[in-house]
């Protein structure tokens, strides 16, 4: 029987998604054993012009990170989709937007701004030159792929059919999924290949939540010495367990929790909660300093969250791009 046809391609990211399928050791072996990889430009010498001659649907899974933030990403995910009879967002890039997703508290010129003119301490651009879909030069013409206004996700360009999340997958989720495809044997089309439960569900430190969490002070985290037993929210250090999805270690606790840090988000919500953001900044306007009603006091609470510093990158660090607040207004959204 052939071997299944798997392409993986890379988007906006950092490439550590990539850096994840490497993470797979020896089992890679087993991996590449099984499946035919007609597409990997990262790892492989496979041009474009190799995917544009396949047959519609001859890739029978295709795992693409990163988030879509260029018309080159954007034409590749369109492509490859056309030719992928399946379509594997892979990591928190490609599933939520990831943290080049911050971006979009920005406008594609203020980054330029930053990156090219003035606003840069170290670049020296009197003419502010910034760079152009198409130049001219003595030997013809040179093309690059235009930089859009809004960094999107995966699913906000072309369907999914399935997700792995995280930043990056844990290997063992990778796994697992390349043998539910080989055995055909998924869940409902669109779902998260990775449990539906929040971190706090499998976290060792759960237990040390008092029932009633009352804070008097939010903490950072690089600033205090965190006790390595206790729930970082017992310690008034925020950690986005309670809104994020379980997975990033097979058993036990998350990644981030073993080496005493909180967990920053990046394996999205599970199915019961929308919008991460607003799910933790409503589970903590219930653990801020006030235990009744009659003791509300706004100067507190307003005290209280002043103390932490960037809410928003804080709460949507890897999800603003599918969030309610998806980006800050702009004239140009594409
Ligand atoms: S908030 Fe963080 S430290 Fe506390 S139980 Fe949840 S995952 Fe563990
Ligand atoms: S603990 Fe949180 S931030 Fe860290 S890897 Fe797991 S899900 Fe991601």
């Amino acid at each position: 029987m052939a071997k299944p046809k798997v392409a993986f391609y890379w988007c906006a990211s950092c490439g550590g998604c990539e850096e994840a399928i490497i993470d797979l050791n020896e089992k890679i072996l087993e991996v590449a054993d099984l499946i035919n990889i007609v597409f990997w430009p990262c790892a492989m010498d496979f041009k474009y012009a190799d995917v544009r001659k396949m047959a519609d649907q001859e890739i029978d899974a295709c795992f693409i990170n990163g988030a879509i933030r260029t018309d080159e990403q954007l034409e590749m995910a369109k492509l490859l989709r056309k030719k992928s009879k399946m379509v594997i967002s892979f990591g928190a890039c490609s599933h939520l937007g990831g943290i080049p997703g911050l971006a979009n508290f920005y406008d594609k010129h203020s980054i330029f701004d930053v990156s090219y003119k003035a606003a840069c301490p170290s670049i020296e651009n009197p003419e502010n030159i910034v760079p152009e879909t198409k130049v001219k030069v003595p030997e013809g013409e040179l093309t690059l792929p235009a930089f859009h206004n809004t960094v999107k996700s995966l699913d906000q360009v072309v369907t999914v059919d399935y997700y792995i999340p995280g930043c990056s997958p844990a290997p063992y989720l990778t796994l697992e999924a390349i043998h539910k495809i080989l055995a055909n044997d998924l869940p409902a089309k669109g779902s998260v290949l990775a449990p539906d439960k929040s971190l706090c569900d499998v976290c060792s430190r759960n237990d040390t939540k008092p029932e009633k969490l009352m804070l008097d002070e939010i903490n950072r985290i690089s600033l205090v010495d965190a006790d390595p037993e206790k729930c970082f929210l017992a310690q008034g250090i925020i950690c986005m367990g309670p809104v994020t999805r379980a997975g990033c270690r097979k058993e036990g606790d998350g990644r981030c929790i073993t080496v005493n840090m909180p967990c920053r988000g990046c394996y999205g919500a599970p199915n019961n909660v929308k919008d991460v953001g607003g799910k933790m900044v409503s589970a903590l306007a219930s653990i801020l300093g006030v235990e009744n009603e009659e003791d509300y006091d706004e100067e507190k609470i307003t005290k209280l969250m002043d103390q932490i510093v960037d809410p928003a990158g804080t709460f949507y660090r890897f999800s603003l791009p599918v969030s309610m607040l998806h980006r800050t207004r702009s004239e140009k959204q594409i």
